[in-house]
């Protein structure tokens, strides 16, 4: 059993935990588990044989038990059993109909139904009226949305990272292309497509039914599928004609906007040839959101980024220290990395004090010595206050090679209060950039009410950057902010906020942000070399 099969039933388990309204503690430490498994350099199933697996971050005495019962039987019981009662394409379905999941539970077994098709056949004979519960309107809702199962109901978006780990893992399953919102990178994912070149569709509709992240399939036609997940999120497939990949492939990837005024679309094996037959330049997928048919700008790839300037470790919040963050930053191939942790005012978690910085700074001295060339800059996520002065004192904030500066409690201000913390911050002479700037949660917490304008106004004044926050649920400057800021001439970073080593992986959705914002490689000033980053103090 090989790491991802031992995630997937992980995610599994921890996916039907949130069903049943388990402890949700639990469901999220299965789900961190499923990650670490995922991400793990070394075969899991030996570690756990060996009985090393709580090596593993954050695999405790309860998840260790679970794996050993997976790699010595090949399946987790408490799973199968959850498995067995919840029936997941039937909740699935039901989340897809609008249902919660206890819902579509106690409806399937009001019904005596165990599957998605079953629950149809009984809709369609009539019987969803004889459950207790359910009335005239409940069932003509049901009815009405059995009946256009093939129009995705709008639901919201799933963060993107976990939109690639399910369109990826599908894709790579069938040998097929990500495609959809997620091919564009869009922050939060509704459209999930996969394309596949298949002389005969009827092999891979049949492969995709089958997947483990496919719960039921709400529609199929000859050369198209659609499928939904336990949690109700839909996934298209397209099994294209092999000569005409490359046409499903564009009119899978972009927005219908984009598609519309490219159309009518050529027969092409590959996008290439699509765009070739077009005359028109390539186009990057993360650029295929609005109506576009020029030559596209040299957009920042990640191979152009020398360090990361935001992360955090075990001084505040972040899981490593600052040896083990500087070595991995080396390992991604980076000349630099800055060591922000948090200061006292953030709250929630542990900040550094004037003193704390000083000493941290002996600890910094000591991984530069061991990993030189690279180096760990000393840096800081000062907090702003919310009278706009930052939470450290000058004279310390002077001795740092990189300062951010973030608004963390008090997010709720009105805007004119808002912009003149923010712009009082940014004109502290040791402030390098400005993390997070609009605050959002994706899908949690709408942008605080912060006067863009007036930031990159000063900003452009002040020589501070702006920064793309790589951490999923922000992706903070968006993309469109990004190209905002970028059109008034101010420069963005991009960063992970890497609270782990994982973390650092986060790059490529900053990268990808950035990239919708239409940045290039000059833009973005953590693709400069050590010494440019040093001489702009
Ligand atoms: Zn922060
Ligand atoms: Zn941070």
């Amino acid at each position: 059993m090989d790491n991802s099969e031992i995630a997937d039933r992980l995610d599994a388990l921890s996916t039907l935990l949130e069903l049943v309204d388990a402890n949700p503690y639990t469901a999220r430490a299965y789900r961190r588990a499923a990650e670490t498994v995922r991400g793990a350099a070394v075969p899991v199933a030996e570690l756990v044989r060996s009985g090393r697996a709580r090596e593993l971050r954050g695999i405790g005495p309860g998840i260790e038990a679970r794996l050993r019962e997976l790699v010595e039987t090949g399946e987790i019981a408490e799973l199968a059993e959850l498995e067995r009662e919840l029936a997941p394409d039937l909740v699935g379905l039901g989340r897809y109909l609008g249902l919660g999941a206890k819902r579509s539970v106690d409806l399937a077994r009001a019904l005596g139904v165990r599957t998605a098709e079953e629950l149809r056949e009984a809709a369609a004979a009539g019987r969803l009226r004889t459950v207790p519960g359910i009335g005239p309107k409940t069932e003509a809702r049901l009815l009405e949305a059995l009946a256009r199962e093939a129009e995705p109901r709008s639901q919201q978006g799933l963060l993107l990272n976990r939109a690639w780990e399910l369109v990826g893992g599908v894709a790579s399953a069938l040998d097929g292309e990500p495609a959809g919102d997620v091919r564009r990178w869009r922050d939060s994912c509704e459209w999930l497509a996969v394309v596949c070149a298949a002389p005969d569709p009827d092999v891979v509709l049949a492969r995709f039914a089958a997947l483990p992240q496919i719960v039921a399939v709400v529609e199929q036609e000859e050369r198209r599928s659609l499928g939904v997940t336990v949690e109700g999120v839909p996934v298209e497939l397209v099994a294209a004609e092999p000569d005409r990949f490359g046409t499903a492939l564009v009119r899978a990837t972009g927005s219908p906007g984009y598609v519309a005024a490219l159309e009518p679309l050529p027969d092409a094996p590959d996008e290439e040839a699509v765009y070739r037959a077009l005359e028109l330049p390539w186009c990057p997928p993360e650029l295929r959101e609005e109506p576009f048919r020029g030559e596209p700008p040299a957009l920042v790839t990640p191979d152009a980024i020398r360090g990361d300037l935001h992360c955090h470790t075990t001084w505040s919040d972040g899981r490593a220290s600052v040896e083990e963050m500087g070595r991995a930053a080396r390992e991604r191939g980076y000349d630099y990395l800055a060591i922000c942790d948090h200061t006292p005012a953030v709250g929630a978690v542990r900040g550094l004090t004037a003193d704390d910085i000083r000493r941290q700074a002996d600890e910094i001295a000591a991984a530069n010595e061991v990993l030189a060339p690279f180096r760990v800059l000393r840096g800081s996520e000062c907090d702003i206050l919310p009278d706009g002065r930052l939470d450290l004192p000058d004279d310390v904030l002077s001795e740092l090679d990189w300062v951010q500066a973030s608004v963390h409690g008090g997010q709720r201000m009105p805007r004119r209060e808002m912009t003149k913390r923010v712009e009082d911050a940014l004109r502290n002479p040791y402030v390098r950039c400005l993390s997070h700037p609009k605050g959002r949660y994706i899908n949690r917490r709408p942008e605080n009410a912060l006067d863009l304008e007036r930031v990159f106004e000063v900003a452009l004044e002040e020589r501070v950057a702006l920064e793309v926050n790589g951490l999923p649920d922000r992706l903070d400057l968006s993309g469109e902010h990004v190209r905002e800021a970028l059109r008034a001439g101010v420069q963005i970073v991009c960063s992970t906020d890497a609270h782990s080593v994982r973390g650092l992986g986060n790059m490529a959705l900053s990268v990808a942000t950035a990239r919708r914002g239409w940045a290039t490689a000059k833009d973005v000033v953590n693709t400069r070399p050590l010494g440019s980053i040093l001489a702009a103090r």
